[in-house]
């Protein structure tokens, strides 16, 4: 056998044990026995060896029917009691009440020869005592969409949970995608979630909901101990809990910097899917932002309200931890320490988002407003030219800064004419921002290092999973191979790299699920 498998929540928490996979609330417990729902034909599409091998679990041994009946979620584990977790949840910034894991099913946490501990969920195995009116399964689209890009991201240097396996179930899925009545049949999926926990800001939130202080408490207890040991042996009672929010604080902050780095938009960050070890969790109607734009959103339902558009991550990453602060706040006695972890967000995001912008930008330090004005007229320009954020970025590390010319950057418009409409304008700019880099006291060599290990080559465009998706539809991994193996050194100038390093295609800026995603999956 691969995985030991054991359960540090299940034994922390109360939970419960009938097995019922009614949809129903189940207040006092922070966990509910759920079996798998068997698959018809289980069929491996994908295997990360790079998270097998943080496992430590043998490559060919994922191969085996054996495994594969496991990650299918039709043979339980020798050891493994599958659950799912209770949380609440905003979601829009309004209060949904409890939701818990509802297509989810923790398979339990695996314990490496190194001693690190991996929590192994299913994702898409069938219902939960939380899947109210959702029928558990997840279809293919999504469920590849999740496996590809949480590789990625963690490629990218971006906090994230990672996906172990995509597998076909052999099983028919019925969604409307577009929400406007006709269903269709699709063929279902499995990710193998890998984190270390996959406890939201969402599990916090419940408890303090219905006014169960015990087991809020007892949760904060399992998380601290289990998960930031370093807190847990320096600090005790209220100062433990408040240097843990503030650590979360911290780490949430630093994980929307670096959303803000590659241009990445979550798409729904409700409460719910909020890490609390600051973690990218839960990927649904993400994108990247192509044709720059801060108030983009991939996510049909966001399009009126643009609530979780990429300029404002950074304000809902602080409402959210107010969420947190909020659900904390019955195990303190003053607020001030949660008021503190708030500030502590802002504080951290501001000396972060301004170093990920001199990097960005090649500034070797940030020198005051005239940065600042170049940075802010920079966005201005992206967005009045229709430039891609990541090739705009990628080629401004081969300017020439003694001969700053638009070409240099020309392959980032998507309407060339607009460049050259407004070629004088931006040439200023430009010149301005290569008269800054000629000021810069480190060389220019150096400054192109680090401009280029923070700017990506590639990302995962939606369009590009699109195409990855229609390949398997076709009966090909071809594509999706590709794609991740190139994703594997986002960073890098190789032939891998140059094949996927394009403007989004004309015809994917209307097509459905290239720009504009539903929470459908
Ligand atoms: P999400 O939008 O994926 O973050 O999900 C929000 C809530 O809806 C969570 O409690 C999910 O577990 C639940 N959910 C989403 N899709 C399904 C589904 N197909 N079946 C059951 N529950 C679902
Ligand atoms: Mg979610």
């Amino acid at each position: 056998m691969p995985f030991s498998l054991s359960s540090p929540y299940q034994a922390a928490l109360p939970g419960d044990r009938s097995g019922n996979l009614a949809s129903r609330p189940t207040p006092g417990v922070a966990w509910a026995s759920a079996a798998p729902t068997p698959v018809k034909a289980p069929r491996a599409l994908a295997v990360s060896p790079h998270v097998a091998a943080l496992l430590g679990v043998d490559l060919s041994s994922l191969g085996s029917q054996e495994v594969l009946e496991m990650l299918s979620g039709n043979r339980v584990w020798p050891g493994s009691e599958p659950f799912a977790m209770a949380y609440g949840g905003h979601q829009f910034g309004g209060w949904a009440g409890q939701l818990g894991d509802g297509r989810a099913i923790v398979l339990g946490t695996h314990t490496s020869a190194r001693g690190d501990r991996h929590e192994l969920q299913l994702k898409g195995a069938g219902r939960t005592a939380y899947s109210r009116r959702g029928d558990g399964r997840a279809v293919l689209r999504s469920s590849l969409r999740e496996f590809a890009c949480s590789e990625a991201m963690h490629f990218l240097g971006v906090p994230t949970t990672r996906a172990l396996s995509l597998v076909l179930t052999g099983d028919q899925v019925m969604r409307d995608m577009f929400y406007d009545g006709n269903a269709a049949y699709e063929p279902g999926a499995i990710v193998c979630r890998v984190a270390p926990s996959f406890v939201r800001f969402g599990h916090f939130e419940l408890p303090r909901a219905v006014g169960d202080v015990e087991l809020l408490r007892t949760l904060v207890d399992h998380v601290i101990d289990t998960h930031y040991p370093a807190i847990a042996s320096r600090y005790a009672g209220e100062e433990k809990i408040c240097a843990f929010f503030h650590e979360v604080a911290e780490r949430t902050a630093r994980l929307v910097v670096h959303w803000m780095r590659v241009g990445f938009v979550h798409g729904v960050l409700n409460t719910d899917n909020m890490s609390i070890l600051g973690l990218t969790l839960d990927y649904g109607p993400y994108g990247f932002v192509e044709d720059f734009d801060a108030a983009f959103t991939p996510n049909t339902t966001d399009r009126e309200s643009r609530r979780y558009c990429y300029g404002a991550q950074p304000h809902i990453g602080s409402w959210n931890v107010e969420r947190l602060a909020v659900a904390l706040q019955p195990l303190v006695t003053s607020p001030k320490p949660l008021l503190e972890g708030i500030d502590r967000f802002a504080n951290v995001y501001d000396a972060e988002a301004m170093r990920m912008l001199a990097s960005k930008f090649g500034f070797d330090e940030h020198r005051g407003d005239g940065d600042t004005a170049l940075v802010s007229e920079a966005f201005d320009w992206l967005k009045r030219l229709e430039l891609d954020f990541t090739i705009f970025f990628r080629r401004l590390a081969s300017l020439d800064e003694k001969a700053p010319s638009v070409e240099a950057v020309e392959a980032a418009a998507y309407k060339p004419d607009l460049l050259h409409a407004e070629r004088e304008g931006f040439a200023a700019w430009l010149e301005r921002y290569a008269a800054r880099l000629r000021e810069n006291r480190e060389d220019r060599t150096a400054v192109r290092a680090t401009m280029n290990a923070t700017n990506p080559r590639i990302v995962f465009r939606n369009y590009l999973a699109q195409e990855a998706i229609d390949d398997v539809m076709q009966g090909s991994t071809a594509k999706l191979d590709a794609l991740m193996h190139a994703l594997e050194r986002p960073y890098d100038d190789g032939p891998a790299q140059a094949a996927f390093d394009a403007l989004r295609p004309e015809w994917a800026r209307v097509r459905a699920g290239c720009s504009m995603l539903s929470c459908s999956s």
